[in-house]
């Protein structure tokens, strides 16, 4: 067995050098000496957990996971990717600039930002005013996390400092790319990013995906194989935005990753792995969090293209 303890105290100064998020004020609260967590084994059930596993933080853009395994499972993954691409970018997360220059006809992919609301937007054409209250419920259901929950204190933050959300919503609005109402779709975007997860919950459900959509602790199949297949593809290729490429190299195992400080990586058929911690790189992404990471996929030997 892995020891889970070592790596996080190995690990724990790389903080130093990231900074935690400050363009969304309620992040730049945070303590950035924090390093947790939690990795689910499929082999026995078992959750191995070290540092700040149950601590909770903003899930922020891990969330644009669960609203896309949301909109797959009420639209099919056909219908999804009419309307949200598959590529790639070489610009920030929060960047128009692909979506203006290309003259493109859907956004990139369903992990930047604006990709993500436009997801967001799919499920809000199916559930309406309600679709926050779905999205938190299937949150609670597939992290197995029956407490997490909508900080109002981050949502109001992020709803105040979201211009460039609003601008890539409307943007996308007046592009005719917005499924669902664009207003609803903000605030459904803003609050979604503002759920209240830990490293276990995201180690869960990293497991899910990772066991081929299936929830492993109660056998319940949320999405097929081949929607999950393909979630985890698209987070091995655009789950750390602009640094995917690099960190496939370095880290061969579909991750995606969100500014509040967390990981969530699905290790095929073997680990579902939860990380937070919440100094980040240029790109977005946790500094300490990704070295813990990079050292688990090589003592677990979990690197998909060995
Ligand atoms: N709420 C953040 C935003 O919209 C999420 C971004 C992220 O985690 N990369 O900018």
């Amino acid at each position: 067995m892995i020891q889970l303890e070592q790596l996080v105290q190995k690990n724990l100064a790389k903080e130093k050098e990231g900074k935690v998020a400050s363009y969304i004020p309620a992040l730049a609260e945070v303590n950035p000496k924090q390093l947790g967590v939690a990795l689910y084994d499929l082999d026995d059930g078992e959750i191995g957990e070290a540092g700040q596993s149950e601590v909770r933080f903003a899930i922020e853009s891990i969330s644009k996971v669960i609203t896309l395994m949301l909109a797959i499972k009420k639209m099919g993954i056909q219908e999804v990717f009419k309307h949200v691409g598959s590529r790639q970018t070489g610009f920030a997360f929060n960047s128009i600039l692909n979506m203006e220059i290309e003259k493109a006809k859907y956004p990139l992919n369903p992990f930047i930002n604006a990709g993500a609301i436009a997801t967001t937007s799919m499920v809000v054409s199916k559930t309406g005013e309600g679709a926050f209250e779905e999205i938190l419920s299937f949150a609670r259901d597939i992290c197995n996390d029956p407490n997490l929950y909508l900080d109002q204190i981050i949502y109001h933050s992020e709803r105040r400092t979201g211009n460039l959300d609003r601008s890539l919503a409307y943007y996308m609005e007046s592009k005719n790319m917005m499924l669902g109402d664009v207003v609803t779709s903000l605030d459904t975007y803003f609050k979604q990013c503002s759920m209240m997860v830990t490293a276990h919950s995201l180690a869960n459900l990293g497991a899910v995906l990772a066991n081929g959509g299936v929830k492993p602790w109660d056998n319940k199949r949320i999405i097929s194989d081949e929607e999950a297949r393909c979630v985890k593809s698209l987070m091995m290729t655009t789950g750390l935005y602009n640094q995917s490429g690099t960190y496939s190299r370095l880290i061969g195992v579909p991750t995606k990753s969100g500014v509040g400080g967390g990981l969530m990586s699905a290790a095929p058929h073997k680990y579902g792995i939860g990380i937070f911690s919440p100094a980040l790189d240029k790109a977005g992404n946790s500094v300490a969090g990704l070295d813990l990471l990079r050292d688990i996929v090589e003592g677990l030997e979990l690197d998909i293209f060995d």
